[in-house]
């Protein structure tokens, strides 16, 4: 049997730490009951120690699959620095090499073994001859095609419950949502497993939704109100990295980019940079972040809306793991929905795609808690208001829309369902621009009746009209804006609508977005 005490011991002699975070002491228990587990944490949260220590004390060998190679070597050197026997194998080594650790793990040299799901059949040839005590798989949401990470080489991973039918797995993820979470169990083959969820709440880092105005303009002025705080600034594609930089140097801030694209020496140069704080700000991609173990990152910008919750997430989660107040802020474009609609429905699964997109989009223009729907999302019922949120420390103001709705709605009606926003913003506000007068639409009906209200507030109120579902974007079909059937209450039964005004500064509210 054992206890708390050795569980505790073995934490500080091993890893030097004085006590568990939350949910390690019961996953470490159940795995070592030889308990399928699986165990969803935060990025930061500390699920490394949930295999590794109960790794030191079985008596067999604990494989960890994982598909982060780069980060491979960092953990194996991180173990063998605490004097843990442990090693890695992967499609980097030589053979020889390859060769060099199944002895060792042969031999019972081996505690623990780091293994990518494509170099598992290095092991194969040796499964029959070794006593495997756990098996971990880390980054477990790999395997759902309902993740947003779907890696195919994961989904054969299903066969080792039934290879190894006694031998606990432990399945680790930061990022699952309620049904990859079933997926996992069920695509892994778990067996009844204990499923233990971590609070997602980082209730130290604000959450910002801001319209892409100028957006530019708002980073650097934000970067020059924090002289001294480092950031990410997460942008949707390799170029826009590279542009953003070079335009923050302009303005005299250290900001690198870095992308997937560069070379591996410029890429960790950046990183080193950044994390010695010699490099304030990194513009990047996706690629940039996992695994780097930056504790002060003071905030972090979406200068693109993410393609989902799960990786805006993660994303934020890179800010304030030290636990102090950070900042985020997401910048929303309805250039950027377009054409993330357009990516998700041209890849795989575009339907879970596009509705993962959907709930994005639904959290940008949300008038309530963002943090509210952010940890319902990942199962989390709160009921208080975070009050560390722009929704709660400005909350909106509603007003009778209704008269703006039916305008927008003939609006559309007049231009046949066959225009997009913009020009049914430039249409309501009478602009006299060419493709008006091409078309002839100064001749219609409605045509210049909402010329009171601001290119932006149209902008805005229109987005609110199609999120209450009184019309919709027709992304199949040049983004045609069509009216549901909902929008028959508004134009003929007198339903009544309630926008919300959204605080703009007063000298932005004329300009039209940069998309
Ligand atoms: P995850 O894989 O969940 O992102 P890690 O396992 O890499 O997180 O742990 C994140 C950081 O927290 C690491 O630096 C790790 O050493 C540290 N850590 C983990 N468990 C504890 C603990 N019980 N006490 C203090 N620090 C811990
Ligand atoms: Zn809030």
């Amino acid at each position: 049997m054992i206890t708390s005490q050795i569980l505790h011991t073995t934490l500080k002699e091993n890893f030097g730490f004085e006590k568990f975070r939350t949910n390690q002491e019961e996953i470490i228990n159940t795995v070592l009951q030889n308990k399928d587990t699986l165990a969803i944490m935060p990025t930061g949260g500390g699920k490394s120690i949930c295999f590794q220590l109960p790794a030191l004390l079985f008596p067999g060998l604990t494989i960890v699959i994982s598909p982060l190679i780069a980060l491979m070597k960092d953990q194996v050197d991180g173990l063998k620095s605490n004097g843990i026997p442990a090693c890695y194998i992967n499609s980097t080594q030589t053979e020889d090499e390859q060769q060099q650790h199944i002895d060792n793990i042969i031999n019972q040299k081996i505690k623990l073994v780091y293994i990518a799901p494509e170099s598992l059949s290095y092991l194969e040839n040796i499964f029959s001859t070794i006593n495997i005590s756990l098996i971990a798989i880390d980054e477990a949401h790999c395997i759902s095609s309902w993740g947003h990470d779907f890696r195919p080489a994961y989904t054969n991973l299903g066969y080792l419950k039934n290879r190894f039918p006694s031998t606990p797995i432990l399945a680790l993820t930061a990022t699952a949502d309620k049904a990859t979470r079933e997926d996992i169990s069920k695509q892994l083959n778990l067996k009844k497993p204990k499923v233990f969820i971590a609070s997602f709440d980082r209730k130290n880092l604000s959450l910002e939704v801001r319209p892409a105005l100028d957006r530019v303009k708002q980073i650097i002025d934000f970067i020059e109100s924090k002289t001294n705080d480092s950031g990410i600034i997460y942008c949707l594609s390799r170029k826009a990295t590279e542009e953003l930089a070079e335009k923050l140097q302009k303005a005299g801030i250290a900001a690198k980019a870095y992308h997937a694209g560069l070379d591996a020496e410029i890429r960790s140069k950046t990183q080193d940079e950044f994390i010695n704080d010699e490099c304030q700000v990194v513009c990047a991609t996706i690629a940039f972040g996992m695994g780097i173990d930056k504790s002060n990152v003071r905030w972090v910008i979406h200068y693109n809306l993410p393609k989902n919750i799960e990786g805006y997430y993660q994303e934020i989660g890179r800010a304030g793991r030290d636990g102090l107040a950070s900042e985020t802020i997401l910048f929303e474009s309805y250039g950027d929905v377009i054409q993330l609609q357009k990516f998700a429905s041209q890849g795989q699964n575009a339907e879970i795609q596009l509705a993962k997109l959907e709930r994005m989009k639904q959290y940008a223009d949300a008038l309530s808690c963002r943090r509210k729907i952010l940890l319902s999302y990942f199962g989390e019922i709160v009921t208080e208001n975070c009050n560390n949120c722009d929704i709660c420390k400005n909350p909106p103001e509603f007003f009778d829309g209704t008269i703006l709705a039916q305008k927008a709605l003939s609006a559309i009606i007049r231009l046949k369902e066959s225009e997009p926003l913009p020009v049914i913003i430039d249409f309501l506000r009478g602009s006299k621009n060419a493709f008006i007068y091409e078309k002839e639409y100064q001749n219609l009906k409605t045509y210049g009746v909402g010329i009171e209200t601001s290119w932006q507030d149209w902008n805005q109120y229109l987005i609110q009209l199609i999120n209450l579902g009184y019309c919709e974007i027709a992304f199949h079909q040049q983004n045609k804006i069509k009216l549901t059937s909902l929008a028959k209450k508004v134009l003929f039964e007198n339903e009544k609508v309630q926008l919300s005004t959204i605080k703009i500064k007063e000298d932005r509210k004329k300009e039209k977005p940069t998309t």
